[in-house]
C-alpha cells in the first residue's frame, strides 16, 4: 500500500473562513495549504459554497484592515458601499443611537458587499498567490488522529495526512466531531429573511439596525440605491412574509421600519430564508486540530458580527502558526485560543442577549433599555466605545 500524501496544513471548508485563512497562512509563510470544499465551483470560477449565496455582509473597519494587509481591500471596495453612519433604534420607543464616521474621525465605519463578490475576490486571490491547492468538489468523510497529525479520508476515496487540520466546515462540522469536540446548539425558533431592496432615494451610506417586538432587522447600504435587508422574527411571523406578494411585503416592511426613514421602496429582489440556530463549539483546539468560523461560533446575524469575529480569530491563528514546521503543536494552538477567548465570549453573549433585551417590553428592563439608547446618544465617549467595538477595532 502506498503512503498517503502529506501536507503541512489542510483546511476543510472553502467558505469565507476557509478561503481567508488559506490566504493568511500563505502570507504568514506557510508554504503549502490544502483546501477541501464539498461544493463545486461554477464554470466561470464563481463560488457555489453556501457562504457565497445571495446575502450581503457588513465588514468592519478591522476586517477591512486585514483585507488591506492581503492587498485585497481596493478590489473588494470596487463593489462595496462604505458605511458612513449606523443608526440603532427601537420601534415605538424613545431613543435612537446614531454613530457617524465623521464624528469618529474616520472615512467610513465599515463597508457592505454582496457575498458573491466577496467570494470572487477571495477565490481570485487564492488562484493568484500560489501554494494553495483548492479541491472542489471534494467532501471530507472522516479524520483520524495520528501520532504526528491527522489522516483525512475523502468521499472520493483519497487519504491525506496533515500536520494541522482546520475545521472550517460550518455549523454542523464533521471535522469538529472527529476532533471529539461538542457544540452547543440553540434553536432560537426564529428565522431571517434576507433580500435586496431598491429605494427611490439615496440611502446616504446609513446602516440601520431596528429592534421590533418580533425580532431585530437590519438594512445595510449597497452600491447605488440598493440596500440589503435582514429581517428576523418567529417562524410563524416570517413564513407568510416569504411568500406574500411584493406590495404586501413592502407595506409590512415600511410599517415596521417607518416610512420616513427610508422613503418609498421602489423594488424588492428575491427573498430567502435562513433558520437562526446559534452554535458555539465547546473547546476549539486539540493536538493538530483547530475549529474556526461557523464551526466555532454561529451567531445571530443581528449585529453583523459573525464573519468579523472570525476574521479576528483567523488573523491571530495565522500569526500564531506562522511559518512553523509543526503548525499543529498544541501549545501554539492553546495560546491562540486563550488569546481569542474573551472577544469570542463577549460577542457570542452579546449576539445572544441583544435580541432578548430589545424584545422585552416590560418594566425596569424596558426602561433601562430606553435609557441605554438615550444615554448612548448623549454620551459621545460611550458611543465611541460602542462604535469602536462595532467596527472591530477594539476588542478588549
Ligand atoms: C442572514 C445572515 C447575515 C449575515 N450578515 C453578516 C454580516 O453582515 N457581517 C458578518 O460579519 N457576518 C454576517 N453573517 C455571518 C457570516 O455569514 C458567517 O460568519 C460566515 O458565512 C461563516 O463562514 P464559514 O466559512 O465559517 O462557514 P460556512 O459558510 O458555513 O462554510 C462552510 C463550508 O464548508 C463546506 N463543507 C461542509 N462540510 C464539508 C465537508 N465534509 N468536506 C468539505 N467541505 C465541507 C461547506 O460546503 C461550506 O462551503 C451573517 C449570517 C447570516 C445567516
Amino acid at each position: 500500500m502506498t503512503a498517503p500524501r502529506s501536507v503541512p496544513v489542510a483546511i476543510v471548508g472553502g467558505g469565507m473562513a476557509g478561503l481567508l485563512l488559506a490566504l493568511l497562512l500563505r502570507q504568514a509563510g506557510q508554504r503549502q495549504v490544502l483546501l477541501l470544499e464539498t461544493t463545486p465551483l461554477q464554470d466561470d470560477g464563481l463560488p457555489l459554497a453556501p457562504s457565497f449565496d445571495a446575502r450581503s455582509t457588513a465588514l468592519s473597519a478591522g476586517t477591512l484592515q486585514v483585507f488591506d494587509q492581503l492587498g485585497l481591500r481596493e478590489t473588494l471596495l470596487e463593489q462595496a458601499e462604505p458605511i458612513l453612519s449606523v443608526d440603532v433604534s427601537r420601534k415605538s420607543r424613545l431613543g435612537q443611537v446614531r454613530i457617524n464616521a465623521a464624528e469618529e474621525g474616520l472615512p467610513m465605519l465599515g463597508a457592505v458587499t454582496e457575498n458573491r463578490w466577496l467570494g470572487r475576490v477571495l477565490l481570485a486571490a487564492v488562484a493568484r498567490v500560489g501554494g494553495i491547492e483548492l479541491r472542489a468538489p471534494c467532501a471530507v468523510r472522516n479524520a483520524r488522529r495520528q501520532p504526528d497529525g491527522y489522516l483525512i479520508e475523502t468521499e472520493q476515496g483519497e487519504s491525506i495526512h496533515c500536520r494541522l487540520l482546520v475545521a472550517a466546515d460550518g455549523a454542523h462540522s464533521r471535522v469538529r466531531q472527529a476532533f471529539g469536540l461538542d457544540a452547543r446548539h440553540q434553536d432560537t425558533g426564529h428565522e431571517a429573511i434576507f433580500a435586496n431592496i431598491e429605494l427611490q432615494r439615496d440611502h446616504g451610506g446609513v446602516a440601520w439596525e431596528r429592534f421590533l417586538d418580533a425580532g431585530p432587522m437590519a438594512l445595510l447600504p449597497l452600491p447605488g440605491r440598493r440596500m440589503a435587508l435582514v429581517w428576523t422574527g418567529t417562524q410563524r411571523r416570517m413564513a407568510p412574509l416569504l411568500e406574500c406578494p411584493s406590495e404586501q411585503f413592502i407595506a409590512a416592511l415600511q410599517d415596521d421600519f417607518g416610512i420616513d426613514r427610508l422613503g418609498p421602496i421602489a423594488r424588492i429582489g428575491s427573498r430567502h430564508r435562513y433558520p437562526l440556530v446559534l452554535t458555539h463549539a465547546i473547546g476549539q483546539v486539540v493536538p493538530f486540530g483547530v475549529v474556526v468560523g461557523n464551526a466555532a461560533h454561529t451567531l445571530h446575524p443581528v449585529a453583523g458580527q459573525g464573519f468579523n469575529l472570525s476574521v479576528r480569530d483567523l488573523a491571530l491563528l495565522a500569526q500564531t502558526v506562522g511559518d512553523s514546521d509543526t503548525p499543529g503543536a498544541l501549545t501554539g494552538l492553546q495560546r491562540y485560543h486563550a488569546a481569542r477567548a474573551a472577544d469570542q465570549q463577549q460577542i457570542v453573549q452579546a449576539s445572544r442577549l441583544l435580541p432578548e433585551l430589545f424584545r422585552a417590553t416590560w418594566g425596569p428592563f424596558a426602561h433601562s433599555r430606553q435609557l441605554g439608547l438615550v444615554a448612548m446618544d448623549l454620551w459621545p465617549r460611550l458611543r465611541s466605545g460602542f462604535a469602536a467595538r462595532a467596527m472591530g477595532v477594539q476588542h478588549a
